[in-house]
């Protein structure tokens, strides 16, 4: 079968002087006298199409999917140096009238609107920009793990335990039983670890049944999640955290300035992250802040000052915070040698925002039994977990990333909803 191939927008520059056919969405329409101004938009960019009087009299709705044929001609009157003028203009798809403008440099209309017409707000430069960025972070993140010998893994959502012992989790109806929606992969990437492959990732949902609407928690997110074996120590896996992130924001920086410039925003410089312990932290809150901690953690209003402290002290965007104690981090995280009631953990906070949890997991099948009981959990219920520490699994830590979360702090987004192209929370499901 013969067809004719199509022209991309970014590539007119290369067709000037032949008839091309271009295909897109009806950005503008606008009529001078006689002659009709079409804007054409698609995935790669906007061009100005030049609309004959007899094409002219089509009433096209803007957002319609068109298909162009004409001529390409050099032009100073478009930013991009070339026009097409049209010869066959043929509606493919016509779209309603518009429940909101989207073709100007701010859409005019509530999140929740928005959300509920995502197929149409993506479409807008701005919220589109984020998911470009989004993708090519997850692509970044990817190359580097991958070049440093991590093998990307694929572990069930479909799950009888929630990673951290109950808490937060969906349930549901699996045949005869009860299963879970994994809350982490958190089991699956140790048990990776320990089946040979020394060193994985997996980018993957998770599901979270929080029942807070926040502004930073969604119901299901994406977890950009890290195991490492044979480590000496936390810091190793705290050091591997640093030189992701600094890859692939470099790789965001090299592959979407287009989007960073229509988002105005520039990737963060990552040197060295400073570090505090959690109690050094809870005590400068007090201290300086005249604020109160939860026991073994800070919240948001403290994150938020340590951020800012950190950023004005060292002008670092970034802070891991350290050695949480066992009371508030899961059964499997390492006690911690000087100091057996804390862990070797950590959290990361970026512009203020815990954006990660990691740290050493315990890696020996006696230890790990005793720490489940200690927690008052029965380990025959996280048997096969377990068991596979029968065979010998390396000292090993890891972390995760929640993808939405860092986005949303990179890119200054006042909702975590704003990354996520169809997000889950309480009260939705739809689209
Ligand atoms: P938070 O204190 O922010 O509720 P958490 O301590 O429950 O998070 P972890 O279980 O440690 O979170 O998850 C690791 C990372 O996953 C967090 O640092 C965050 O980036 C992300 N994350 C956790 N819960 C959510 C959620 N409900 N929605 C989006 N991202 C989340």
């Amino acid at each position: 079968m013969e067809f004719s191939k199509r022209v991309l927008i970014s590539e007119c520059e290369q067709h000037i002087g032949k008839e091309v056919i271009l295909k897109g969405w009806v950005k503008k329409i606008r009529q001078l006298g006689k002659v009709g101004f079409l804007l054409l938009r698609d995935r790669t960019g906007t061009v100005q199409c030049v609309l004959e009087q007899e094409q002219n009299q089509l009433k096209i709705e803007t957002e319609s999917v068109v298909r162009v044929t004409g001529v390409l001609v050099k032009t100073d009157k478009t930013a991009n140096g070339v026009e097409l003028q049209v010869n066959e203009l043929i509606v493919l798809a016509e779209a309603d009238p518009l429940p909101f403008e989207i073709n100007k440099k701010k859409v005019n209309a509530g999140l929740d609107h928005l959300l509920n017409h995502r197929v149409l707000s993506l479409r807008h430069e701005q919220i589109n920009a984020i998911f470009t960025v989004q993708s090519m972070f997850v692509k970044g993140f990817a190359e580097f793990l991958t070049k440093e010998g991590f093998t990307r893994i694929f572990t069930p959502k479909i799950v009888s335990q929630g990673a951290e012992g109950g808490a937060n989790v969906f349930t549901f109806n699996y045949f005869d039983k009860n299963a879970y929606l994994a809350q982490s992969p958190q089991f699956y990437k140790q048990m990776m670890v320990g089946a040979g492959f020394e060193r994985v990732f997996e980018i993957a949902p998770v599901y979270r049944a929080e029942e807070h609407n926040s502004s930073r928690h969604l119901n299901e997110y994406t977890s950009l999640d890290v195991e490492m074996g044979f480590i000496e120590n936390v810091e190793e896996v705290m050091e591997m955290e640093k030189q992701v992130l600094q890859y692939t924001f470099d790789y965001v920086k090299e592959h979407c300035q287009k989007q960073l410039d229509i988002l105005k925003v520039e990737i963060p410089v990552i040197n060295d992250i400073p570090q505090m312990t959690l109690a050094e932290a809870q005590q400068l809150l007090k201290k300086k802040y005249q604020k109160d901690s939860p026991e073994g953690d800070l919240n948001t209003e403290g994150e938020k000052c340590i951020g800012n402290y950190i950023k004005e002290k060292y002008g670092s965007d970034f802070v891991f915070i350290t050695n949480y104690p066992r009371t508030t981090r899961p059964m499997y995280t390492m006690p911690n040698k000087e100091n057996p009631v804390l862990t070797d953990s950590f959290d990361l906070l970026y512009k203020g925002s815990e954006i990660t949890s990691g740290g050493q997991r315990i890696h020996r099948q006696a230890e790990l039994i005793a720490s489940f009981k200690e927690k008052g959990l029965n380990p025959d219920e996280f048997k096969a977990y377990i068991d596979s520490f029968a065979y010998a699994i390396p000292p090993h830590g890891g972390f995760g990333i929640g993808l939405e979360r860092i986005i949303m702090k990179f890119l200054n987004l006042g909702n975590i909803r704003e990354a996520s192209a169809f997000p889950r929370d309480c009260d939705r499901i739809i689209p």
